[in-house]
């Protein structure tokens, strides 16, 4: 018997929406099962890069909500700022549920994919036949393959047998928004001993404020506003910015964010987002990297024949080793930066030394978008960044 559907997407995030709109475009058949009702809100800084504002235009999805985003900006107690422009063109501040909502919406506009919302996936099955999903009211759905975009805590990820135990880092996020003016067009970063404060513009009179913090040194107990405002007490500067600017909702918190896997792809199944693995926030990442994902995966299927399971066993391999090097230098950049977030006197330099060559921060910006290689990085920018660094300049 042919199964219902050729993918069965679990979640409906960003990863599982923007994954099943391309499957959609190869001509499968999607179902998206998700957990809750949609739109959905989550813990996040809603910052979307140009490369990932770039894979929603190739999908015909113009955002029109939010703010445009010309750069980030790193800002340390002592009052360092160093600013560079996305050489890429803006990304975009957006709410989370209007982000939700506009995926949502073209999710639904399209024949070949179906949602349910308010379903939960409480087993899969996967064998050389075929893949099966067990829903918590009890029914079986039968698909080609499965694709796990359940988040950071992807009950996919781990009942697969994909998952890695083990962390290098234990950090939370947490979220709230204020009515405010934005006083910048980039992402706004205050960097302080192992926690961090992100600003985002998500509209003309709404900002994001965000914290991201190493949980084993740092611990803003209760959670919830009490918690946000313990964070916040650490950010003297941002506090005063704050000071006259109306709180709009609850704190939205999540976490561990680290989550390791040993494969993205395991027998008639794939994952994406932050099922497929997650280090950290701190680079603005992670809305583009599902959104990259999702179209590789998409590609890598684009050309086979999908009843020939071996054509299907090659298509996963092939994602296998392109998730690789699509998240190589989100891992080295990310992990770099996480590292020298525990040592205030490197990123204090650090700071400074962005700040001196521009130029080479706007290449790390890309680098980490993996629009560019290390080896563009301009030599004359290299020497000025690293005389800055050791204080000879
Ligand atoms: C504080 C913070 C700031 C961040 N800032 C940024 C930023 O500025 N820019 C950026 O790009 N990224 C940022 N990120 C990261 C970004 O939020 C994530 O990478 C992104 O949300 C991942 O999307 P996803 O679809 O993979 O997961 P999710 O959005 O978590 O979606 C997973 C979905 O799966 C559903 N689900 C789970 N289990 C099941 C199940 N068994 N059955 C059915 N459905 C299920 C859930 O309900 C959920 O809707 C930030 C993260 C944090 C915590």
């Amino acid at each position: 018997m042919s199964p219902q559907y050729d993918a069965i997407v679990v979640g409906g995030g960003p990863a599982g929406l923007v994954t099943a709109l391309q499957l959609e475009r190869i001509g499968w058949r999607a179902l998206v099962i998700e957990a809750d009702q949609l739109p959905r809100d989550r813990a996040c800084g809603e910052g979307i890069m140009p490369t990932g504002i770039a894979e929603l235009r190739t999908l015909g999805l113009e955002l029109t909500g939010g703010m445009p985003l010309h750069g980030i900006a790193y800002r340390t107690g002592s009052g360092a700022t160093a600013r560079a422009r996305f050489a890429e063109g803006p990304g975009r501040g957006i709410l989370r549920t209007q982000l939700s909502a506009a995926l949502f919406e073209k999710v639904r506009s399209r024949p070949r994919i179906e949602v349910l919302p308010g379903t939960r996936v409480i087993e899969i099955f996967c064998d050389d036949t075929g893949s099966r999903v067990l829903l918590d009211r009890g029914e079986q759905i039968s698909s080609r393959l499965i694709v796990g975009a359940d988040g950071l805590s992807s009950f996919t990820r781990r009942s697969s047998g994909l998952a890695l135990p083990g962390r290098r880092f234990r950090r939370f996020g947490m979220r709230q928004h204020f009515l405010a003016t934005p006083w910048d067009d980039c992402v706004q970063v205050y960097l302080r001993e192992d926690v961090e404060a992100y600003v985002t513009p998500v509209d003309r009179d709404r900002i994001g404020v965000a914290f991201l913090w190493h949980a084993d040194r740092l611990r803003p107990e209760p959670a919830g506003r009490r918690g946000f405002d313990s964070l916040l007490a650490l950010f003297p500067l941002l506090k005063q910015e704050l000071k006259s600017a109306r709180s709009l909702d609850d704190t939205l918190a999540i976490g561990p964010l680290e989550q390791r896997t040993r494969s993205p792809v395991a027998l008639r199944l794939a994952l994406v987002g932050d099922a497929s693995g997650y280090l950290d926030a701190i680079t603005g990442e992670g809305l583009s990297l599902a959104f990259e994902q999702a179209r590789v995966l998409a590609e890598c299927l684009g050309d086979i024949d999908r009843e020939v399971s071996r054509e299907l066993e090659g298509a996963l391999r092939l994602y296998r080793r392109r998730h690789r090097s699509l998240t190589r230098n989100y891992y080295r950049m990310t992990g770099a930066l996480l590292r020298i977030t525990r040592r205030p006197a490197l990123y204090e330099r650090l700071v400074r030394a962005l700040q001196a060559a521009p130029d080479l921060f706007a290449r790390l910006l890309s680098i980490n978008m993996g629009t560019a290689a290390f080896s563009s990085i301009p030599p004359g920018a290299a020497l000025r960044f690293v005389a800055a660094f050791l204080g000879l300049r």
